[in-house]
């Protein structure tokens, strides 16, 4: 594996922890002076195995939410085949990463460069599109394929939503039968794909959706072969406990039986933040306290983009041993770079008594967070560090009681 890292120039300062009991993370000891991701294989692995023993579909993973090949090559280990990639260049690290994964490439406006190297080069068959103009830039990009699924994006409400996705992508349900009908003369299989907003609160959203998609059917009078609910499926962060997924699966599983498609029709799903959200977490340093704020050294340029920009919170806690036993109260945090908007207004709660020099995890940025980073204002990225604890939050697993217990004992 450490090979692979290599050939790949990625992950080169991976550290590989068995186990936090055992080897421990000795913060307090190693001081790091950049941010330090922890990356826990068994949370994505048991993300896979969810999606994959109960979605009652194919479960393909978003790759934006979080490319890191080691990543890839753990969902792959356990039973996801099945890639969305939304640029070239996703396509192109799936296939070097996992050669024998089957990429679907389910952005909506694609280059017809883009599109002929994914069909000629790394053998994608199956492409989105919301569009006419879409429609043949496929057809001329693949010179004309016939063996070409081809999934019709329509546009959904976000209502139900923590972050929309209502409005870019998607063709209007008044336009779509003539889209449907015109993509079902090129396509060998045909589909219909939506996208109910990432963080999706309410199984609602997935039903409401389909009620389009059965009416877009009705009236287009096409087969269909394909349903693809896309993404959406929530995390745990604080102030946002989402329903049980099973509840999700269910309510998608009988609109998908209810809707008038082929009578071999597949269902698919494209989950990104539900799958990789609890793999990483961030320990950030305290530079510097002023009053209810703290200067740490990630930010709006790093791991923190939605923290900053949507207000979004992550859950957090001091690294310090022995234990604080000052009562919890709000901070917020500046990031490092000079910019004003690298502020994170939380509120994020944590000991009164943290201060310049603690270290403080923050957890949940393994969906979105670490694949925001930039290199903005000469601010990276430090070590990786593999562990096996529990993430800090998780949808999967009775929340850890002792946290941050557990937490403590990796000082
Ligand atoms: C971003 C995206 C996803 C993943 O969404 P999540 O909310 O992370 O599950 C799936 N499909 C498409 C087309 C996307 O753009």
């Amino acid at each position: 594996m450490h090979k692979h890292h290599s050939a790949l120039g990625l992950a080169a300062r991976t550290t590989a922890v068995s186990s936090v009991l055992e080897r421990g993370i000795d913060i307090a000891k190693r001081k790091p002076v950049e941010p330090v991701t922890l990356v826990r294989p068994h949370a994505a692995a048991r993300a896979a195995r969810f999606f994959v023993e109960r979605f009652p579909g194919r479960s393909m993973y978003a790759v934006k939410a979080n490319p890191s090949p080691d990543l890839l090559r753990v969902l792959w280990d356990n039973g996801i085949t099945f890639y969305d990639t939304a640029s070239i260049a996703e396509v192109r690290l799936v296939k070097s990463t996992l050669p024998e994964a089957t990429c679907c490439f389910m952005h909506p406006v694609k280059s017809e460069e883009a599109i002929a190297e994914a069909y000629f080069v790394h053998g994608v068959r199956t492409f989105s599109l919301d569009s006419m103009e879409e429609l043949a830039k496929i057809v001329r990009g693949t010179d004309g394929a016939t063996d070409l699924t081809l999934c019709v994006r329509m546009r959904v409400s976000s209502e139900f939503a923590k972050l929309s996705l209502g409005s870019k992508f998607g063709v209007d349900p008044a336009e779509a039968a003539e889209l449907l009908m015109a993509t079902r003369q090129v396509a060998d299989a045909l589909g219909i794909c939506f996208h109910v907003g990432s963080q999706t609160m309410s199984p609602d959203a997935y039903s409401n959706a389909m009620e389009r998609v059965r009416a877009a059917i009705v009236a287009a009078a096409v087969t269909v072969d394909v349903i693809d609910v896309g993404g959406g499926f929530p995390s745990a962060y604080p102030g946002m406990t989402p329903p049980p997924l099973e509840r999700f699966f269910e309510t998608i599983h009988r609109a998908f039986e209810s809707l008038p498609v082929s009578y071999s029709a597949e269902l698919w799903a494209e989950p990104g933040r539900a799958l990789c959200a609890e793999y990483s977490s961030v320990v950030v340093r305290v530079e510097r306290r002023r009053g209810d704020e703290l200067f740490i050294n990630d930010g709006a340029y790093g791991t923190l983009f939605d923290a900053a920009h949507i207000g979004w919170k992550y859950p957090v806690q001091l690294l310090r041993k022995p234990e604080s036993d000052a009562r919890d109260m709000d901070f917020s945090f500046w990031g490092p770079t000079c910019d004003d908007l690298d502020y994170m207004k939380g509120p994020f709660p944590l000991p009164a008594d943290t201060n310049t020099g603690d270290y403080v995890e923050i957890g949940m940025l393994g969906a979105y967070g670490v694949a925001m980073r930039t290199g903005f204002n000469g601010f990276g990225t430090g070590e990786t560090v593999v562990t096996d604890d529990e993430p800090m939050l998780s949808v999967y697993a009775a929340p850890a009681v002792a946290a941050r217990a557990s937490n403590v004992v990796k000082l």
